[in-house]
This record gives C-alpha cells, sequence and structure tokens, in this order.
C-alpha cells in the first residue's frame, strides 16, 4: 500500500517522541514527534531527520529565590533506544572536518527517525550536538549545517532516496542549499537551473507568525562557519535575502509551502508577501497523535459517548493529576472544585500570569477555592523576560498555597498529565501570535474544555458554550491585554463557574462534544492533508514544470 505514496524525509531541529527521550524543546518537536508516530501507524513512508542532542534542551527548576536556573544532564542512555546504522558522514564547520555518526530509532518501523551525532572522539567540535537551541549565531549555524547538509549526506549514505524534501521550520533550509550545490557540481548546470529543478523536490513548513521571532543570519557568519557552501554572496541573497533569512529561504527553495492553522496561513501570507518568489502558503491545521495524548481510559470508552461515563473516567484522570501535583509540589488541589490547567512556553504573548491582574476579581475566587489553578511553563535558557515569567507564575502559587500550583520543567510528561486531568484549558495569547497550539486539542481528546482566545486552531473549533468558550471576540489592537481581560472574567464568571458548580448535566455534555473534536485535530487527519494538499501537488506541479529553458535562465538572474 505504502509505495502509491511520495516517499518523504521530514527535517526537523527537534522531536518529541517520549519525555524520556528529550530531543525537544516545545510545539515544533512534538509536532515532528507526533508526524513520525502517525506516519508509523498509517505505514506512510516518511523518515524523519533530526540531531541526538547529548542534553537535550533545559532542564528547568526554581531555585531558592524563586527564579528559574538551567542545568544540562547528559542523556547517553538514550542511545538504548537507538541503532547505530554504521554510517558517518563528513561536514565541514569552520573549515574542520566533523564527522557525524547516524543513529536511528529503533521504534517507529517503516517511519524511522535518524539522527546525526558529532559527540565522536575524533571530532575537535563534539559539542555542536550538545545542546538544543544553545549559544549564539555560529553555534546554531554550526548546527543547522549539521542538521541540513549532515541530513542530506547520511541518507545518501543510507541509500534512501525520497521523492520529496519537507523541511519543518527555516533550521533545515541549508539542506536545500546541499541539494543544489551537489546537481551543480553532478549536471554542470547554472546556479539557477538547480534551484528550479531542486525546488520541485522540497516543501517547508512555516511557524513564527512574528518576523524578528524567523531566524536571519549575517553573510560574515555564514562565510565564516561555512554554511555559505561556498554560494556566492549573490546566489544566496537571492534566496534568503540580507540578512540571510532563513524562512524567507525556505519559501524560495519549496515548491509549496504551509502554515499551521486557517488564521496562521492569513497571518504569514500578509507577513511575507513581500517575498518574490515564494512558494505560495497553503493552510494545513495541526494536529495531535492520538495514541500519545489521549488517555487510554477516555479512548476505551464505548462510542457514542456516555457524559456520565466520561465524567467517571475523567474524575480518575483528575485525581491522578492532583496526586502528580501533590508529589511535586507539596498543593494539595480538591477533586470536586473547578481546576483550570495552563501550560506553556514561557514567551511574553502568551500572557501566562494575564487572569491575575486584577486581584480583586480573582482573589475572592481562589480564597474560597471556587477556582484552582495548576501552571507550568520554561523559559529559553537565554531568555530574562521569560525566566521573569516563570518567576511570577511561581509567586503566584506561593501567594495561593491553596489554589495555585506550579509545575517545574514543564515537559511531555507535565504536559500529558495536565491536559488529561484538568477541568479547563486556558490559553489567552497575544492575537494572532499563536500560530496553532495543539495542547488544547489534547486537551480537547481528552474531554477537557477550552477556554481560549480564537486565535491558532480554537477559531476553527470552537462552539461557544457546545464544546468549549472562547473571549475576546478576536479583537486585534490597542487596548487589547485589557479588553481580552475583561472577557476572560466575564466568560469565567458568567459561564464557566456556573455550568461547573450548577449545570453538571451541561458540563458532561460539553465534555462529549469537545471530545468528539479529537478526529479533525489529530495528526491522522493533518497527514492525510499533507499527502493530498502539500506533497502530492508538489510533485505533480514539478513534474508538469517540464524543463526549465535555458534562455529564460540567462535572462533571469538580475532581476
Ligand atoms: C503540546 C506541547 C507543546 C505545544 O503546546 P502549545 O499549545 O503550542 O503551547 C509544548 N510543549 C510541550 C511539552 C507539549 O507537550
Amino acid at each position: 500500500m505504502a509505495d502509491k505514496y511520495p516517499s518523504v524525509a521530514y527535517f526537523c531541529m527537534e522531536y518529541g517522541l517520549d519525555h524520556r527521550m528529550p530531543l525537544y524543546a516545545g510545539g515544533l518537536g512534538i509536532l515532528a514527534g507526533d508526524i513520525l508516530k502517525q506516519a508509523h501507524d498509517d505505514q506512510l513512508p516518511l523518515v524523519g531527520v533530526g540531531i541526538l542532542w547529548r542534553q537535550g534542551y533545559t532542564w528547568q527548576r526554581l531555585g531558592a529565590n524563586g527564579q528559574p536556573y538551567d542545568s544540562y544532564p547528559n542523556y547517553d542512555e538514550i542511545k538504548e533506544w537507538l541503532v547505530d546504522t554504521g554510517v558517518t558522514v563528513r561536514v565541514d564547520v569552520r573549515g574542520r572536518p566533523v564527522r557525524c555518526r547516524v543513529w536511528k530509532t529503533e521504534a517507529f518501523g517503516n517511519a524511522p527517525l535518524f539522527l546525526l551525532d558529532t559527540n565522536l572522539p575524533e571530532n575537535e567540535d563534539r559539542w555542536i550536538t550538545g545542546q538544543l537551541y544553545g549559544g549564539f549565531e555560529e553555534d546554531r549555524l554550526a548546527q543547522e549545517i549539521v542538521l541540513g547538509v549532515g541530513g542530506v549526506r547520511a541518507l545518501q549514505g543510507l541509500g534512501i532516496r525520497p521523492d520529496l524534501y519537507h523541511f519543518n521550520e527555516g533550521h533545515a533550509v541549508l539542506a536545500g542549499l546541499e541539494l543544489i550545490r551537489q546537481k551543480m557540481r553532478r549536471e554542470e548546470i547554472s546556479f539557477h537551473r538547480a534551484w528550479q529543478l531542486v525546488r520541485r523536490q522540497i516543501v517547508f513548513t512555516t511557524h513564527t507568525p512574528v518576523r524578528e521571532g524567523n531566524e536571519s543570519h549575517r553573510y560574515t557568519a555564514l562565510g565564516y562557519t561555512g554554511a555559505d557552501l561556498g554560494f556566492t554572496h549573490w546566489q544566496l541573497e537571492r534566496l534568503g535575502g540580507a540578512p540571510f533569512n532563513m524562512t524567507v529561504a525556505g519559501l524560495r527553495l519549496s515548491t509549496l509551502a504551509n502554515a499551521v492553522s486557517q488564521l496562521h496561513a492569513q497571518t504569514a501570507r500578509r507577513m511575507w508577501q513581500d517575498v518574490k518568489e515564494a512558494a505560495p502558503i497553503r493552510a494545513i491545521t495541526n494536529g495531535v497523535h492520538l495514541p500519545t495524548w489521549q488517555d487510554r481510559s477516555i479512548a476505551g470508552i464505548p462510542r457514542p459517548l456516555d457524559p456520565e461515563a466520561v465524567w467517571s473516567v475523567h474524575q480518575v484522570l483528575k485525581e491522578q493529576l492532583i496526586d502528580f501535583v501533590a508529589d511535586r509540589t507539596g498543593t494539595r488541589l480538591l477533586p470536586d472544585r473547578l481546576l483550570v490547567g495552563f501550560g506553556r512556553r514561557a514567551a511574553p504573548y502568551k500572557r501566562s500570569d494575564l487572569i491575575f491582574h486584577r486581584p480583586e476579581v480573582i482573589d475572592p475566587l481562589l480564597a474560597e477555592r471556587k477556582v484552582q489553578f495548576v501552571f507550568s511553563g520554561k523559559a529559553h535558557p537565554l531568555d530574562d523576560v521569560g525566566k521573569d515569567i516563570v518567576a511570577r507564575m511561581a509567586e503566584m502559587a506561593r501567594r495561593y498555597p491553596q489554589a495555585v500550583a506550579f509545575l517545574e520543567n514543564y515537559d511531555m510528561e507535565v504536559a500529558a498529565r495536565m491536559t488529561r486531568g484538568a477541568d479547563v484549558w486556558l490559553n489567552n495569547p497575544r492575537r494572532p501570535l499563536e500560530a496553532s497550539g495543539t495542547s488544547g486539542m489534547k486537551a480537547a481528546a481528552n474531554g477537557v474544555l477550552n477556554l481560549s482566545i480564537l486565535d491558532g486552531w480554537w477559531p476553527e473549533a470552537c462552539q461557544h458554550g457546545r464544546n468549549g468558550w472562547q473571549f475576546g471576540d478576536g479583537y486585534e489592537g490597542d487596548g487589547q491585554d485589557e479588553r481580552d481581560l475583561d472577557a476572560l472574567y466575564k466568560v469565567l464568571l458568567n459561564e464557566v463557574i456556573p455550568v461547573y458548580y450548577d449545570h453538571p448535566a451541561r458540563w458532561k455534555q460539553m465534555m462529549v462534544n469537545a471530545i468528539e473534536l479529537a478526529q479533525p485535530f489529530s495528526t491522522h487527519r493533518m497527514l492525510e492533508q499533507y499527502y493530498t494538499d502539500l506533497y502530492e501537488p508538489a510533485l505533480r506541479e514539478g513534474m508538469h514544470a517540464g524543463p526549465i529553458p535555458e534562455n529564460q535562465l540567462a535572462g533571469s538572474q538580475h532581476e
């Protein structure tokens, strides 16, 4: 069955497969991990290419002063999950050869993940695959050389010839440069022609809807590290502009691109509209791998779902979360009181402490324990603003010790517990900065009701008062924080709390409706759409494009 589908090599800097395999930082990696698992379940010919991070992402805990601090244990035991393929490839970084060993995950049969590792005795630069998103520009470029250039060479060393390369985010675009470089050499053709040919084999997913959040590099850094692969400034600028923007390059190196929700596609098209020769951006809304994120006990309830059965399974999951929180923090929350979960990367636009902004509203609710909160979140190790956000969440837990808990080191395990056991999943980013958001999908799949701004995936799913709630009406502009806060309190006080305590039958029916959202927001649906809306059209386009007339090439080079 599998061979009627195009084969795909999926490149990503991070993969969230399991909390014991810390090769991820956040949502981007969780998406990549979920895709591999789903490709495995659905027998699709997709392989992953990534990096074996020896120290993973930060392991972040709170110090006695209430500020988070980072540590980086070595995770050498990960190798027990991997097999050595026997393939090593060479890349050059700062003029020095770097050997990359290629490991392969044991699990996921037809959809293996290949991981590059520079931590070898013969390398001077063993550190390159040390810390995910660690270090500064030149370190990042070295890592991107390993992922992109090393990744292409690894596939060749393994004898894998994919029909398509899928770059998840801009980190992987050096793979496109390597493919162009090889084609120019092998076929003795011009840069422009090789670019146009290679492009037919590449698709690209864009994420961060803030221009500054899209990585760009100075030409001196590209040259110094060797990330330029010997291309001229002029050639590189045709792809990535100046400075060299990885997302712009991704859009110009691909035939088709996608954004990760309908709203994000609009935002991304607007954001990149001035990029000439960019691939069209389609909308393919993210999903989650249900066997990972939907608790078995929920999945096992007979269909059609009986609201009482859903409720009693939920209460067990809630008690499990309460025990987990008590073990980790000493705070024992109450199972018969509303429990709101909030787990996010600590970035300012996520507005983690918005709900606390008006003590006169929230304090009485917490004092009576009408609502309880469990928070979690991690900041990038170099992001002091993010660290202050984490410190503020922790401070709220100290200020309201009965009703607010903070879980350190937000990871897949914490996320899984929270999105199974909370009653409500709160999400209040500053619109339109949430590209998709997948934690809310995990929550819905477990009957946890979303209470969210109309951002990311939620405008596509929300039926207010039926399967969750929206607040803020999609407003963007001046005074957004204040307006969103008014709206949040209004919905919380007039709808969420009364339905929870006074209309349990309605609450339980809403949980049933939320669980029914799981199918459309699963990676099963998403991958199907990748094949029908991205992979197959990209290949068709490539075939129909035919040969590129030589006379067009020379003339088009100096526009
Ligand atoms: C699901 C998940 C995310 C992504 O969630 P968002 O809704 O995009 O914030 C991030 N981190 C972890 C650990 C997750 O499990």
